[in-house]
């Protein structure tokens, strides 16, 4: 049967407003604007990406997001999306993808094996991709949902549209990467 979704505008952001104007912080359009349209570069190996594929496909439709526009590129993309198993021989292309992704940029980090290395506890299998690269989301599950993909968007989002505009230059922001070895 099929279903009607009602899609509601994000809200805009807090300010003063009156007659012909508004008033509100650069920060938060800032924000606003950047929540809106997430380029996600899909580093999928196994399963889980196929899952991913079913948040892209129309029912799901990653699109009403803004995050249509998958990107190959990491120098065009701003969402590392990481799904499946990763070996310990792909971790440093993993950290070289990451690396190359210009700033502002999350990670989202899709199921078991690329949280913790789910099942495959074995000497060949990267315990986590934590290990290597920072992450911003974890989504669990094996593989997760697509409504659970969203909900892990939607958390990117709320990150992104609540960050200083200055946490990428800051003291914390270059510790973090530090703790990863990270310049
Ligand atoms: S978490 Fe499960 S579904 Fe996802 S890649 Fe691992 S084995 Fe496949």
């Amino acid at each position: 049967m099929a279903t009607s979704v009602t899609i509601h505008p994000d809200n805009k952001p807090e300010g003063f407003e009156g007659e012909g104007f508004m008033l509100t912080r650069l920060d938060k359009v800032i924000g606003l604007a950047r929540a809106n349209s997430l380029w996600p570069l899909p580093f999928a190996t196994s399963c889980c990406g196929i899952e991913f594929m079913a948040t892209m496909a129309s029912h799901y439709d990653l699109s009403r997001f803004g995050s249509e526009r998958l990107s190959f590129s990491p120098r065009q993309a701003d969402l590392l999306m990481v799904m499946g198993t990763i070996s310990k021989k792909m971790g440093p292309i993993l950290r070289q993808v990451y690396e190359q992704m210009a700033e502002p940029k999350w990670v989202l980090c899709m199921g078991a094996c690329a949280s913790s290395g789910g099942i495959f506890d074995t000497y060949s299998v990267l315990q986590g991709i934590d290990r290597v690269i920072p992450v911003d989301v974890y989504i669990p599950g094996c593989p997760p949902r697509p409504e659970q993909v969203l909900d892990g968007i939607l958390m990117i989002q709320e990150l992104a549209k609540n960050e200083p505009i200055n946490y990428r230059t800051s003291d914390r922001y270059k510790e973090r990467l530090a703790k990863y070895g990270i310049a």
